[in-house]
């Protein structure tokens, strides 16, 4: 069996080499397998090292990558689902409930961001519970302070009060 020392806990033959593994990566109930990786994986601390001179770690990458952008897409049309039975809009959405750019929940729901855990959580709370909407409406009401304040400029004199 190939050995070697492992450079991230030091193990003296603490790399085992492997091949023709199959492995499933899952994120947010969603699985990818990859078969047929090839590397080194230590005994000690799991520290794993792909083939360098195989597409291990591409095709590992990819599937990885690929995982990332279907969970973002599969929650931004959650959100879509959820906002459309509320009957907002998307600026309505923006104005109520996240706050932020107004096109912040197109982002979300094409999936090129993945939305605030609160948020999240907000809008499966109202999911179960759309009668809440109403009181999300009245509570939220000088909830987000951030650009609220508008200065009023006093002429120098008014202030001064002088004639
Ligand atoms: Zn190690």
């Amino acid at each position: 069996m190939k050995t070697r020392q492992c450079f991230n806990c030091g193990a003296h033959e603490g790399m085992r080499h492997f091949e023709g593994r199959g492995e499933t990566i899952s994120v947010k109930g969603m699985e990818r397998r990859v078969d047929d990786l090839s590397g080194w994986e230590c005994q000690q601390c799991h520290e794993v090292e792909w083939d360098p001179d195989t597409d291990s770690a591409e095709r590992y990458g990819q599937a990885s990558d690929e995982l990332v952008i279907a969970a973002r897409q599969m929650i931004g049309t959650e959100m879509k689902r959820i906002r459309r039975k509320l009957h907002l809009t998307q600026k309505e959405a923006v104005q109520l409930l996240s706050g932020g750019g107004h096109n912040a929940f197109s982002r979300y729901e094409r999936g090129e961001v993945l939305p605030p855990k609160a948020l999240m959580l907000l809008m499966r709370l109202l999911d179960r519970y759309p009668h809440l909407l109403a009181d999300a409406k009245v509570l939220g009401e000088g909830a987000d302070l951030r650009g609220g304040f508008n200065p009023i400029e006093h002429k120098e004199h008014e202030v001064l009060g002088t004639s």
